[in-house]
């Protein structure tokens, strides 16, 4: 049975038109996981990961304009409350979609905490965006009271920007393993893991937020998967991307990928990840594959007829 971490991004869990209330998101789930247990339906073992971009940004806004009746929760907290938050709801629906197919397996959701290097260069220079918009004498006052780093967002407002640091190790590794191994479908490294650092032979929580492509990658390795799929907005990754002259990937071989790379077609922060925790999947072993593809292309994608390929 081939084993495949499915890495499901922002639009698999909200629909970006609407109030993103229980309710919507527990309807956009709904859909996710049809999908999702058409591929279990096929004898595919998932894994299943997921961002939480949205997900943390709404949480840390509702802890600081709670602050003054209760106290704001910092940064690697609200990554497990998003961890808490998808995963209930994951495992409430897909359970219910995998009894109503009369398939019996369990569903568990894994707080996962990501091992990252207190000296990764991301430290020093935080690029990535979280949260509310703030004034320019909201942002000083941030600034001196809570050390944040805030940057001014595309002419939009001062934003708190986060380090994105490289994820090393996945903590809870030997229990998730243990669990697939018992027929378990578990959800892990939600929002790339909630970041940790090792200090004294003891790990403590550290202010970031990590790539999800990138601890997936990780974890899809550790569990020894044969296919990393992530699913996006996106059928196809796209050279010249949004450019006249684009032209959509299918089936790319490393060595071709890491010259599109070099040439910069891949959007930092977005596409690039992917297509980087992509390329080192599939050099960390013979045979190992990746897909880049939507939702509702993911099975014609498995088939070879969809998404974009690297092998
Ligand atoms: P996710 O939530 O799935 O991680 P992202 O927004 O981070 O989604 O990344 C997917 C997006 O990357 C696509 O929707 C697309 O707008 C953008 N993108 C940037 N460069 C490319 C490219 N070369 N080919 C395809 N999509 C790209
Ligand atoms: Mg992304």
């Amino acid at each position: 049975m081939e084993k495949i971490v499915v890495a499901l991004g922002g639009n698999a869990l909200q629909d970006g038109n609407t109030n993103p209330t229980a309710e919507a998101q527990l309807k956009v789930i709904e859909q996710t996981v049809k999908y999702l247990v058409d591929l279990i339906d096929q004898g595919y073992n998932l894994v299943i990961t997921h961002g939480n971009g949205p997900q943390v940004g709404r949480i840390v806004i509702q802890n600081e304009m709670g602050n003054e009746v209760t106290p704001a929760m910092p940064l690697d907290v609200c990554g497990a409350m998003s961890q808490g938050m998808i995963g209930y709801h994951m495992q409430q629906v897909l359970g219910n979609e995998l009894k109503s197919r009369g398939i019996n397996r369990p569903v568990a959701t894994i707080a996962t905490q990501v091992i990252v290097d207190e000296k990764d260069e991301a430290f020093k220079k935080p690029t990535k965006p979280i949260g509310p918009f703030y004034t320019k004498e909201e942002a000083k006052i941030l600034e001196i009271e809570k050390g944040y780093n805030i940057v001014e967002d595309s002419g939009r407002g001062y934003r708190r920007v986060v380090p994105s640091p490289q994820p090393k190790k996945i903590v809870e590794i030997e229990t998730i393993k243990t669990l697939i191994d018992n027929n378990v479908i578990v959800i892990a490294v939600g929002g790339g893991g909630i970041p940790v650092v090792e200090e004294n032979e003891k790990i403590k929580g550290i202010e970031a937020v990590i790539d999800k492509d990138l601890a997936s990658k990780l974890l899809a390795e550790h569990i020894d998967a044969d296919i990393l799929i992530m699913l996006t907005a996106v059928e196809k990754a796209a050279i010249n991307f949004g450019k006249p002259n684009q032209q959509w990937l299918d089936v790319v071989n490393t060595e071709d990928m890491k010259k599109y790379v070099s040439e910069g077609h891949f959007a930092p922060g977005s596409m690039l990840p992917k297509v980087l925790a992509g390329i080192e999947f599939v050099e960390s072993k013979p045979g190992r594959k990746t897909i880049i593809t939507s939702l509702d292309s993911v099975k014609e994608a498995l088939a070879g007829s969809n998404g974009t390929i690297i092998m």
